[in-house]
């Protein structure tokens, strides 16, 4: 087996190596041109490339090909069209033309669209981005595509990635000019996604309707054993878990997934994957295609991939580490301090660039990183907290402190100072530092962005980077203008002097979870504390970032807005779900246990006192009062939780009614859990109507 899979990896993907073989030499270098530069893709290319792609998805068993792309909903969108075109007496040929493989037009009414495609244009368009391989998956060829209104605005979550790659790319090749380096023709952004994600066996799933409907449980006594034995983090896997990685790993392999690493999590039944990282684009369809996978190889083995950011209270959530870089068209990391003074000048630059873009955009970054099921890890002591700031480690820090305080950096042994020559410090990396408490952290030579919730796209903290990273550089770019090449140096000095000054406040190395860090990152600092979804979401909006995004030409001021609209109605509609599931489940479920097995214990003591007058049943009674408090508690709650969405959905705006849900709705529905979690640890499993945390996490 372990010897087939270098032939098995991509075995599905139109990848590079089959385009060569398949293609004619000239078509295959036009290709090739476009893939790499952008270039227009004229029709005959485009033809060429068709009938390749046709006769190799033919060979290997594809019937149909699809559109595949990302519109608002966070999921994909696929529509499968056959290749058979009938020709004569009942006879069919498999055909597929350049036209189909560039353009399709699915009917794009259904999709969000935050109210930029009026509903009498019902018209979408399908855009092929050839920088992402087509593939196939179950018998169908999957053909990467943008998804846009036929007015040209985006209507999904690949085109503004796009266009933010190319607007930092532009920047950051201007910037290298600048600096001397003029072999760089193009920077792109490299992506590393880790994600989390929960196993639970598919028939326990399926009794709890929580599950079923919302992807977590919306209330559920704790287990005895919980995390705090610590056992599971990088623990030895189960046989159930080997298999399922395993064939996770194959599908994945396939498809030219570079899936890499595996472990188990903190949390029992939660477990994490991550793949070699890749360009943003093809990291971002390939986190997509995983999150699929990872389902469907999950339903195989008898169970269900959880990616809810908090499917259990009380225990870990699940989040998705975005491992981001920029690199050269000639193969250098842009963020790995080099071995030369003249290096690490590029170095500075960029990494001031990004450490300005992560201070002046922070509140980009927490909406990027939001919504509802992300609300409840972020700020809880497990994930970072919802204040943005960056970990640079010890020595990066002391290098711009250096730098700002016109003081040589401390003899490190890891750093040399060439006092004279040069003024900024010379130094080597050392990427020992971590950090888990960072929402935004340096690990060497790429900084993690840590807020993200395992169910997201991450395509959004892309888009917002690259944006406001490529925005830093041309702010750097015109202060650096007109300087003289042997005054470079000294003008990067300043440069960075001034930069480190004004941004050093976004900078925090020590412990994220505390209290006292809240206060002075809010009070000290004047950073952002964005506490929920409702709280973020109009930072979208405002003038500073409808400035930005409109500059580097990766939103409109109406796309903006649209996302805006988007992201509140969908996290409406998630707590209205969730609230709905909890009315149901209390009605139909717990109280009906309630009562039942509050029935046995009166009877069996008034049973009891019949056979024994003189017996004692304070026991028994204590518990009938318990059991009749919480039935009494909660009937009342599930009356004023229907109060309470009423009085939200009525709120007025789409913007009071997400407040409204946050404050109100949840709370009440936070309330109602802990009385469910009451009772249910009074009721033994028997009388439970769905499955506890105990069997869940741990059988
Ligand atoms: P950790 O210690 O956090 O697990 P790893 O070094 O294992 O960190 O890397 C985590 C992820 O970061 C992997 O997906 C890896 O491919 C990715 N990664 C490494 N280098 C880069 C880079 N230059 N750009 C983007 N992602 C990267
Ligand atoms: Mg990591």
């Amino acid at each position: 087996m372990t010897q087939e899979i270098p032939s098995l990896y991509g075995s599905l993907v139109f990848n590079d190596k089959v385009m060569r073989n398949k293609l004619p030499k000239d078509m295959y270098k036009a290709l090739r041109k476009t893939i790499e530069n952008g270039t227009h893709l004229e029709l005959d290319v485009a033809n060429s490339v068709a009938v390749a792609m046709k006769e190799w998805a033919v060979e290997n068993g594809a019937t149909h090909f699809t559109h595949w792309f990302q519109p608002m909903t966070g999921f994909t969108a696929e529509k499968h069209d056959s290749f058979i075109i009938p020709v004569g007496e009942g006879e069919v040929i498999m055909d597929f033309s350049g036209k189909e493989l560039v353009k399709g037009e699915p009917d794009a009414s259904s999709f969000p669209s935050g109210g930029l495609r009026a509903t009498f244009e019902a018209r979408g368009y399908t855009a092929w981005d050839p920088t992402s391989p087509a593939f196939i998956k179950d018998g169908t060829l999957y053909i990467p595509t943008a998804f846009c209104s036929y007015g040209g605005q985006a209507l999904d979550k690949k085109t503004p990635l796009l266009r933010s790659m190319e607007a930092l790319s532009n920047s950051a090749v201007k910037m290298l000019k600048l600096l001397g380096n003029e072999m760089v023709t193009r920077v792109s952004t490299t992506v590393g996604p880790e994600q989390e994600y929960f196993l639970v066996d598919k028939a326990m799933y399926q009794m709890r309707k929580d599950l079923v409907f919302c992807g977590r449980t919306l209330f559920g006594a704790p287990s005895p054993k919980g995390q705090e034995m610590e056992d599971h983090y990088f623990g030895a896997l189960k046989p159930r878990v080997t298999d399922y990685m395993h064939d996770l790993d194959i599908e994945l392999w396939k498809l030219g997934i570079p899936a890499k690493t595996k472990h188990n999590e903190v949390a029992p039944a939660q477990h994490e994957l991550a793949p070699v990282f890749d360009t943003s684009n093809v990291a971002v369809d390939h986190n997509q295609l995983t999150m699929e996978i990872m389902k469907k190889v999950a339903e195989k083995h008898n169970m269900v991939c959880l990616l809810h950011e908090k499917p259990f209270v009380g225990i870990n959530g699940s989040g998705k580490h975005n491992n981001w870089s920029m690199i050269t068209s000639d193969g250098v990391n842009l963020l790995d301090p080099g071995s030369t003074p003249a290096q690490n000048i590029q170095f500075l630059v960029f990494l001031m660039a990004v450490i300005k873009a992560v201070d002046d955009y922070a509140d980009l970054m927490r909406v990027a990183a939001s919504g509802a099921g992300n609300d409840h890890r972020l700020g809880a002591n497990e994930a970072p907290p919802a204040i943005v700031s960056i970990f640079l480690g010890e020595e990066l820090t002391g290098v711009l402190e250096s730098i700002e305080n016109d003081t040589y950096f401390p003899n490190h042994e890891k750093v040399q100072m060439d006092i004279g020559a040069h003024v900024l410090p010379h130094f080597f990396k050392d990427n020992t530092d971590r950090n888990r408490t960072s929402p935004f952290a340096f690990t060497g030579n790429k900084f993690e962005f840590r807020m993200l919730g395992s169910s997201a796209s991450v395509s959004d903290p892309n888009v917002v980077l690259n944006t406001a990273v490529a925005e830093a550089l041309d702010q750097f770019y015109q202060e650096l203008e007109g300087t003289k090449p042997e005054e470079m140096e000294h003008a990067v000095h300043e440069l960075i002097k001034r930069a480190i000054k004004k941004h050093k406040k976004v900078v925090f190395n020590g412990n994220g979870y505390t209290d006292e860090w809240i206060k002075e990152a809010t009070q000290e600092r004047g950073l952002y504390n964005f506490v929920s979804t409702p709280a973020c979401l109009p930072q979208l909006i405002v003038e500073k970032n409808v400035e930005l995004f409109t500059k580097h030409q990766v939103f409109s001021k109406e796309e903006l807005t649209s996302r805006y609209e988007i992201k509140l109605e969908n996290y409406v509609k998630t707590l209205a779900i969730e609230a709905r599931t909890m009315e149901e489940m209390l009605t139909k479920d717990l109280l009906p246990s309630i009562s039942e097995y509050t029935g046995v214990i009166a009877s069996n003591a008034s049973a009891k006192k019949a056979f024994m007058s003189s017996i004692s049943t304070a026991a028994e009674e204590a518990l009938v009062q318990q059991l009749t408090d919480a039935y009494n508690e909660l009937t009342d709650g599930v009356a004023s939780l229907k109060e309470l969405t009423e009085k939200a959905d009525a709120a007025g705006d789409m913007q009071k009614t997400a407040e409204t849900y946050h404050d109100e709705v949840l709370a009440k529905m936070n309330e109602l859990a802990a009385i469910a979690n009451t009772a249910e640890a009074l009721i033994p499993d028997e009388y439970l109507p769905y499955p506890t945390y105990d069997h869940l996490l741990f059988f």
